[in-house]
């Protein structure tokens, strides 16, 4: 049985992750992810071979295209929100509680780094 209490705090719970993000805002965010793909700037990023999130090495095939701010909460299709990601991170940044995921990059940060080559 559910009472009226549970409903109200659900409808709560779903606001505040939706944010106003509009079907017609994120295809048109997706698309100008594809465009920002091909673009010459991002290239160059994955060209430098970094996992923004782990800081290691990677060819460009192997990373991909991370949203900081995920488009499907409000976040946009711009150069501050998108950064080169290992695939390994970014399939724990998908499947991860972003709680989850905070301490994971908390982590990273602990670990020593290897000494620049
Ligand atoms: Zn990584």
């Amino acid at each position: 049985m559910i009472s009226n209490t549970d409903i109200f705090m659900k409808g709560t719970v779903m606001e505040h992750f939706i944010l106003e993000v509009n079907e017609t805002d994120v295809r048109r965010e997706r698309e100008k992810s594809r465009e920002l793909r091909k673009s010459r700037w991002w290239q160059n990023r994955l060209a430098l071979g970094g996992c923004h999130y782990c800081g290691g090495s990677f060819s460009p095939e192997e990373l991909t295209m991370d949203h900081l701010v995920p488009v499907s909460r409000g976040g946009k299709a711009s150069r501050n929100n998108v950064v080169p990601a290992c695939k390994e991170c970014n399939s724990r940044k998908k499947y991860l509680l972003p709680i989850e995921w905070e301490e994971y990059l908390a982590k990273q940060d602990n670990q020593p780094m290897e000494s620049s080559k």
